[in-house]
């Protein structure tokens, strides 16, 4: 909804949006297909920060069964299938092999219980389906070119992967046909409360979009968003303490191998990725406490050298020529637990009245979250009649 008021030109909103990742456009399409008038603003582009630097899983998250985070895992399995059909052409059917060898730490029983959890939690549905391999001296490795020696067994499993930038502007490509409305380029640089009612100001947008009023923020800075915490005037704001964690990617240019290989890292035992990506091969991630400007954030030449050694101890025959790198850095609200261990889904915090900030969370579960955003919005906005005879459980993307 458009108002011209008295004091120069203003934009009425029922919800304002900061931040164009994944959670933000989420946001954006549900509450624009709730009924909501809603604009979202994104300083840089769609996608531009962590959610299009993930490792582009869209997965219930096995190894978060050891960190007994099963709400999570089952709400990712549940978003995993709904996502698979819903956007067919973005979210896609992919095997997972575990190889397990004399030296991995998790044995090949604890692995089985794992996979059997995994589908329970996933409610038996189709993807949910795993195997064991028999492997023996005649029979070819499912993954060609992996490690062989003193290799004990392969488990073979379903997730999904995405393209996550294009998954981001797909879902902000439904917001806007729902009505939603897209600033960018525009930074909020601050945020007004007065009688109930923000007013955004920005930064690089379009003239029009100078002071725009809105009943409801919704903060989904990613990795910035407490310092648009910083920016509100009028009112008294709580945060969340948390950490930035890095994480790294590199691309090679070998044959993409058939499907995900979970491995274990050499060094450290971590749970690591080699993954098919665009005919080449994905490895990642790395994790460390980041203390830099988000913007800036970039894979380091330790991260690099450590995801190289990981490829060529599992797949000794190929050769490793980086043609990319990439990193992104998750929020992780502070605990005093390791960061393996810290619980992986988004913390919904109240920073004030009518200001939900969203800390944290996954790519997978974007949907589901936005939906518990909607019931966030309680007596602050009255209830709409939804402009479209589907949520966004039903919406297809493309
Ligand atoms: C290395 C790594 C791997 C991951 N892998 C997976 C995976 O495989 N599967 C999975 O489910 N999840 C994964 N995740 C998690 C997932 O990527 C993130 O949870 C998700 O992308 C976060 O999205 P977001 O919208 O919260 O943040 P972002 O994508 O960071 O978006 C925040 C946006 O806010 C904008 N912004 C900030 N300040 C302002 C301002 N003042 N005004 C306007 N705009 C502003 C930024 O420009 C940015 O675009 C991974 C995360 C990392 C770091």
């Amino acid at each position: 909804m458009v108002e011209d008021l008295n004091d120069g030109k203003r934009l009425d909103y029922d919800v304002a949006v900061i931040g164009g990742g994944i959670q933000g456009v989420g946001v954006a399409q549900a509450a624009a297909a709730a009924g909501y008038s809603v604009a979202i603003f994104e300083q840089t582009g769609i996608a531009s920060a962590t959610s299009s630097k993930s490792s582009k899983l869209i997965h219930g998250g096995l190894r978060y069964l050891e960190s007994g985070q099963f709400r999570l895992v089952r709400k990712s399995l549940l978003e995993r299938e709904r996502l698979i059909k819903l956007a067919p052409g973005l979210v896609k059917p992919v095997s997972f092999y575990i190889p397990i060898y004399i030296s991995t730490s998790r044995q090949a029983w604890q692995i089985g219980v794992g996979l059997f959890l995994y589908r329970i939690l996933g409610s038996f549905k189709k993807y949910t389906r795993f195997k064991r391999i028999n492997i023996s001296k005649n029979r070819t490795l499912p993954i060609k070119g992996l490690l062989n020696k003193n290799l004990k067994t392969v488990y073979q499993y379903y997730d999904a992967q995405t393209d996550d930038r294009l998954l981001t502007q797909a879902v902000m490509h439904s917001a806007q046909s729902l009505g939603a409305t897209l600033y960018c380029p525009a930074k909020v640089t601050q945020l007004d409360i007065k009688d109930g009612c923000y007013t955004i100001q920005t930064e690089n947008a379009q003239p029009e979009a100078d002071r725009i009023n809105a009943k409801f923020i919704v903060n989904v800075a990613g990795p910035w968003v407490n310092e648009v915490l910083a920016k509100v005037t009028g009112t008294a704001v709580n945060m969340l303490e948390y950490d930035l964690v890095q994480g790294t990617h590199i691309v090679i240019d070998a044959p993409a191998p058939e499907g995900v290989v979970y491995v274990e890292a050499p060094q450290d035992k971590r749970a690591v990725f080699i993954m098919p990506w665009k005919n080449k091969t994905l490895i990642g991630t790395t994790e460390k406490i980041y203390s830099g400007d988000p913007a800036k954030v970039v894979a380091t030449e330790t991260e690099i050298e450590y995801l190289k050694e990981i490829y060529t101890y599992y797949m000794p025959q190929q050769k490793v020529n980086v043609v990319d790198t990439f990193a992104g850095v998750r929020v992780l609200p502070k605990q005093a637990t390791s960061l393996f261990s810290r619980p992986r889904d988004t913390v919904l915090h109240c920073s004030a009245k009518n200001l939900l900030t969203l800390y944290g969370g996954k790519l997978t579960s974007y949907r589901a979250t936005a939906e518990l955003v909607m019931k966030k919005f309680g007596s602050s906005l009255p209830a709409k009649k939804v402009v479209t005879d589907k949520s966004t459980r039903n919406i297809h993307l493309v």
